[in-house]
């Protein structure tokens, strides 16, 4: 199937308050335009350099979003157009955002990914790092950066239940966070392969790459 149906068939199963980011890291530009021109303008990149190098080369409405783990040294140079980071995980990166948006004069809209997996392979924070964050007072004064919610990856298995339970887990620290963070609205949980369980779970927001583009 081509992309375009790949695509009309995914938006069939997402609601209306699911925002789909097509994840189209590894795949060429002419894959991004089919996507582009079946009505996508949502698209998730997890290396800076290849982001940025689509954000020159492609039509200038699309929106990037950075969904993988970012070095702090590269932040810059997305810094001037990125549309969401997913992968904030710890407060050195958050300062380090902060610092780069001042310079284009940018608040820069952040989610905090959260570890919900039982593989140590996957980055985040855990629960009392979160907040320790939320309640500093060095966060409140980060004015170029503004976390806007929650990200997090359950783990690679067939075990419904297992997936299920670290969704439900990140969604209640969603919830938790929420009544101390009034503009936390994203929940960013779902993959090609667990989408539909995080979207029954309470998820905003699903990053579904092989499904719409094939397999990497
Ligand atoms: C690659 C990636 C995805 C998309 O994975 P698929 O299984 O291809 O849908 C989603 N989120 C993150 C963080 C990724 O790195």
């Amino acid at each position: 199937m081509s992309i375009t149906e790949n695509l009309n068939n995914i938006k069939k199963t997402i609601p209306e308050n699911v925002t789909l980011v097509a994840v189209s890291k590894t795949k060429p530009n002419s894959d991004l335009l089919e996507a582009y021109e079946a009505g996508q303008r949502i698209f998730g990149e997890n290396k800076v350099q290849e982001m940025t190098q689509k954000w020159e080369d492609l039509p200038k409405d699309m929106e990037w979003h950075m969904i993988g783990h970012v070095q702090t040294n590269k932040v810059k140079y997305m810094a001037e157009y990125v549309h969401l980071i997913h992968g904030v995980d710890s407060f050195k990166l958050l300062k380090e955002i902060n610092k780069q948006a001042k310079k284009y004069d940018r608040v820069i809209p952040c989610l905090l990914q959260i570890h919900i997996a039982k593989e140590d392979t996957k980055f985040g924070l855990d629960e009392t790092e979160l907040f320790e964050i939320l309640a500093s007072d060095t966060f409140r004064n980060l004015k170029h950066i503004q976390v806007v919610g929650l990200m997090g990856m359950a783990t690679f298995t067939d075990n419904e239940a297992q997936v299920r339970g670290e969704f439900q887990f990140l969604k209640s620290l969603f919830d938790a966070a929420k009544n101390k963070i009034s503009s936390l609205k994203v929940l960013s949980m779902g993959m090609s392969g667990d989408y539909k369980i995080a979207i029954e779970e309470g998820s905003t927001m699903v990053r579904i790459g092989s499904s719409i583009f094939g397999s990497r």
